[in-house]
């Protein structure tokens, strides 16, 4: 899954969880600052960034980019024995990194998160309050190439309203589970 910073990534999937549990999660590793309430080994493997290039070096990323001023990457031991075990892990990505992901793992299913307008995205990561000011203008950025590429995934989700995007990835992710998605209920017909 990848999307510009701020199009609301974490919390569709916090939302499709809670209904599909059995999603797994990678937890990526970054160089970037922890931010207050952020649990290493939660959110992300925080490392130093010398530690950061030693497993870079180690060949312990599957892929691994700089963003925004800080390096991220997805760890092999995040993945492998996963897809081995035949479970259903998501990645939480920016669009260089799943460009890589997508080439390694052609049978992965990639999910594109747009905000419903750039003024709207840079409101949310105002908001959001959790990056500097230089920072969100490096997401901002980032975002305009992102969202040329969003034709390049699977699926494409606007994250205009919280509950409709939630519900569409849920469907996107039933499908992918073999699950049935869950019914709408009488009322809804
Ligand atoms: P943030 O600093 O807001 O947590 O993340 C910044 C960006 O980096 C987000 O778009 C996020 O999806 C992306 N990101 C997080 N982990 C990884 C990773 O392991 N690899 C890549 N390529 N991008 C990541």
């Amino acid at each position: 899954m990848s999307g510009p910073s701020g199009a609301g990534k974490g919390t569709l999937i916090a939302g499709v969880r809670r209904t599909y549990p059995q999603l797994e999660v990678s937890i990526s590793a970054t160089t970037r600052p922890q931010r207050p309430g952020e649990r290493d080994g939660v959110e992300y493997h925080f490392l130093s960034t010398g530690d950061f290039e030693r497993r870079v070096d180690d060949g312990a990323f599957l892929e691994h980019v700089e963003y925004a001023g800080n390096r991220y990457g997805t760890l092999r031991s995040e993945i492998d024995d996963r897809v081995e075990r035949n479970r259903s892990v998501v990645l939480e990505i920016e669009l260089a990194g799943a460009r890589a992901v997508r080439r390694l793992l052609p049978e992965a299913t990639s999910v594109f998160i747009a905000p419903p307008s750039v003024e709207e995205l840079e409101r949310r990561l105002e908001r959001r309050a959790t990056d500097s000011g230089a920072d969100i203008a490096r997401r901002i950025a980032a975002s305009r190439w992102e969202l040329d590429a969003a034709g390049e995934f699977d699926h494409v989700i606007v994250n205009a309203d919280i509950d409709e995007a939630t519900d569409e990835l849920r469907r996107v992710v039933a499908h992918l589970l073999g699950a049935n998605a869950p019914s709408d209920g009488p009322d809804r017909g």
